[in-house]
C-alpha cells in the first residue's frame, strides 16, 4: 500500500514517529494509502527548515520568487490530469467537477498571487509642510496554513500562494481527509526550483499536529479554513499569543428567490448551488426561501430535475453527484435528514443512502435530499449539514425574507434571485453575510473580499486582503526640516 510521506526542507520524509492513518477512496469505502501521522517532532524539523529558508526567500528579488510561483502552477497544469484524478479518488467528487473546478482553479490561484504580488504596492501619507509618512510591507516569517477537505488543493493552494508571494516561509497542513493533491504539490514545489524549506507539507490530524502548528511560538501567523468549532478552538490557542488569525469558517448560507426572477437561469444555477461537490461547498445555498406565488411551481420543477440527478461513481462521466467524503459525515448528514422528519419536515425527494454495485457497494453515497414543511428556526435549519441536503420554505415578503435569511448564527454567503434592481440592492445590502450573488453563484474573481460575518470566521482572503494578511504593515515618518 502507498505510504504518503511529508516534504520538509525540500525533501520527502516519513514521519518521524514512524506512524501512519488510512486513507479512505469515498466511492469504494476501501483503505487505499497510508498518511504520515505526523506530531510536534516534524512541526519541530519544518519550522528548522522554514527558519533556514527564510532570509532567503524573503530577500530574493519579487521578479525572481514570482517566476519560481509561475513554474509552480504550471507544473500543475503540465500535471493536470494526475492531479485530476488523485483530487476525485481522495475526495470522492466527480472527476468532472476536479477537472473544471478544483484542479484549474488551484493553477490560478498560484498564477494569481504570483502575479499580484509584483503589483502589490505600499502607501505614503504626505502631511503637509510637516513630513512623509511611509509605509513599509514586509513578511511575516512563518506562518501555518491549515485546509479542509471539500476543495482540497483548491483552498490549500488559496492560502499557500499568497503566503509564498508575500515572502513567508509557510508549514502547510491539508486535511487528513484529503491529503493526496497536497502531497503531490512538494515535487512540483522541488520541480518549479523554490529553495529548500519554504515551503513544507505536513499530514497527519487536527488534534495532533494540526494543534502543534498552532501552538508552535515561532509561526506568527495562522489561515484556517474548516469548521466553526475548529476554529474557535484555533482562535483560543493562539490569540494569546498574539498571531494574526484569519478564520474561514461554516456557512449555512439563504438562496433568496424572488417571483420576478429569471426562472429558467434560477432554476439551473439552483441546483448546482444546492448539490455541486455532493453540497459540500462552504458557499451552497442550503436554506432555499422562495417568493409564494412561485412556491408551488419552482418546488414542481426543482423536485422533478433533482430527483433525475444521477449519483454514482466519481469517474463516471454521466454523476451529477459522487460520493460522500468519508463514512463519518456521510453518517452525519444522514442524522439530519432523521432530524429534519423529527422537526415535521417532509423529504420530497431523496433523503436516503444510495447503494452502487460492486467495486462501489461500499462507498458513501447520498441521494440528493430536498425538504419542506420546516420552520426556519428548527435545527435543521439553522445548523450545518454541509450535504445534499436543502429546505424550501415559502416566504410573503421581502422583510420575512431577510428575516429567516439572517436568522442564524453564520454569515458566510447569500444568493438573491430577482429581476427587480432596487429589491436586488436592498436585499443585498441587508443580508448579514460577507459575499452576496445577486442572479448568480460561486462567480469568482479572485481579487474581491472572501469571508464571512458572524459564526462564519474572521478576516478575509483574496486579492490584496490576502496579502495585507501575510505581511507586517510598519509606518515610517520622516519630518521635512
Ligand atoms: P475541520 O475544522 O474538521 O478541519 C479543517 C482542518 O483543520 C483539517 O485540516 C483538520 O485536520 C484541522 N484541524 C482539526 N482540528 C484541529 C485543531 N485542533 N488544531 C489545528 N487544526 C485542526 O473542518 P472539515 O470538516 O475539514 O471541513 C468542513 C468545514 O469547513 C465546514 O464547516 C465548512 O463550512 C468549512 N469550510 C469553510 C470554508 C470557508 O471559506 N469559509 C471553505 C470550505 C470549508
Amino acid at each position: 500500500m502507498e505510504k504518503l510521506q511529508n516534504f520538509i526542507n525540500g525533501t520527502y520524509v516519513p514521519p518521524k514517529n514512524g506512524q501512519y492513518i488510512d486513507n479512505y477512496e469515498p466511492a469504494t469505502g476501501q483503505v487505499y494509502a497510508l498518511i504520515p501521522d505526523s506530531d510536534e517532532e516534524d512541526v519541530l524539523a519544518a519550522v528548522d527548515a522554514a527558519e533556514k529558508a527564510f532570509p532567503i526567500w524573503s530577500n530574493m528579488s519579487i521578479e525572481e520568487r514570482s517566476k519560481i510561483l509561475v513554474r509552480l502552477s504550471e507544473g500543475i497544469e503540465r500535471n493536470m490530469d494526475e492531479f485530476v484524478q488523485a483530487e476525485s479518488r481522495d475526495n470522492g467528487k466527480p472527476v468532472s467537477l476536479a477537472a473544471h473546478v478544483d484542479i484549474p482553479r488551484a493553477v490560478s490561484n498560484f498564477h494569481f498571487f504570483a502575479t499580484a504580488i509584483t503589483h502589490f504596492a505600499s502607501e505614503s501619507h504626505h502631511m503637509e509642510g510637516v513630513g512623509i509618512n511611509f509605509t513599509t510591507r514586509k513578511p511575516i516569517g512563518i506562518v501555518g496554513c491549515i485546509s479542509p477537505w471539500n476543495l482540497p488543493l483548491y483552498l490549500f493552494s488559496w492560502k499557500i500562494a499568497p503566503a509564498l508571494a508575500a515572502g513567508n516561509c509557510v508549514i502547510a497542513k491539508p486535511s487528513e481527509i484529503t491529503p493526496y493533491t497536497a502531497y503531490m504539490l512538494g515535487k512540483m514545489a522541488q520541480e518549479a526550483g523554490m529553495p529548500a524549506g519554504v515551503l513544507n507539507i505536513l499530514h497527519g490530524t487536527g488534534p495532533k499536529v494540526g494543534d502543534a502548528i498552532v501552538k508552535h511560538p515561532k509561526i506568527k501567523a495562522i489561515s484556517f479554513t474548516g469548521g466553526t468549532k475548529t476554529g474557535e478552538y484555533i482562535a483560543r490557542t493562539a490569540g494569546p499569543m498574539f498571531k494574526k488569525l484569519s478564520l474561514e469558517l461554516g456557512g449555512k448560507n439563504p438562496n433568496i428567490i424572488f417571483a420576478d426572477c429569471n426562472f429558467d437561469d434560477m432554476l439551473s444555477t439552483t441546483i448546482r448551488s444546492s448539490f455541486a461537490n455532493q453540497g459540500q461547498i462552504c458557499l451552497c445555498g442550503s436554506r432555499i426561501f422562495v417568493e409564494r406565488p412561485i412556491y408551488e411551481k419552482f418546488k414542481e420543477a426543482f423536485v422533478a430535475k433533482v430527483s433525475r440527478s444521477k449519483v454514482s461513481f466519481p469517474s463516471d462521466p454521466e454523476a451529477k453527484l459522487g460520493a460522500i467524503v468519508s463514512e463519518a459525515h456521510m453518517e452525519k448528514i444522514l442524522s439530519y435528514i432523521a432530524l429534519a422528519k423529527e422537526e415535521g419536515g417532509t423529504v420530497l425527494t431523496g433523503g436516503n443512502r444510495v447503494h452502487l454495485p460492486a467495486p462501489h457497494d461500499q462507498g458513501y453515497y447520498i441521494e440528493p435530499t430536498i425538504i419542506e414543511g420546516l420552520s426556519y428556526d428548527c435545527r435543521t435549519n439553522q445548523e450545518e449539514i454541509f450535504g445534499p441536503v436543502v429546505t424550501i420554505t415559502p416566504f410573503d415578503t421581502e422583510e420575512e425574507a431577510l428575516m429567516m435569511a439572517n436568522s442564524t448564527m453564520y454569515g458566510l454567503a447569500g444568493t438573491i434571485w430577482t429581476t427587480n434592481l432596487n429589491r436586488a440592492h436592498r436585499v443585498a445590502d441587508q443580508l448579514q453575510s460577507g459575499i452576496v450573488w445577486v442572479n448568480a453563484w460561486l462567480v469568482r474573481d479572485l481579487r474581491t473580499p472572501f469571508g464571512g460575518v458572524k459564526a462564519s470566521g474572521v478576516g478575509r482572503e483574496g486579492g490584496w486582503e490576502a496579502l495585507r494578511f501575510f505581511t507586517e504593515a510598519k509606518n515610517i515618518f520622516i519630518k521635512y526640516e
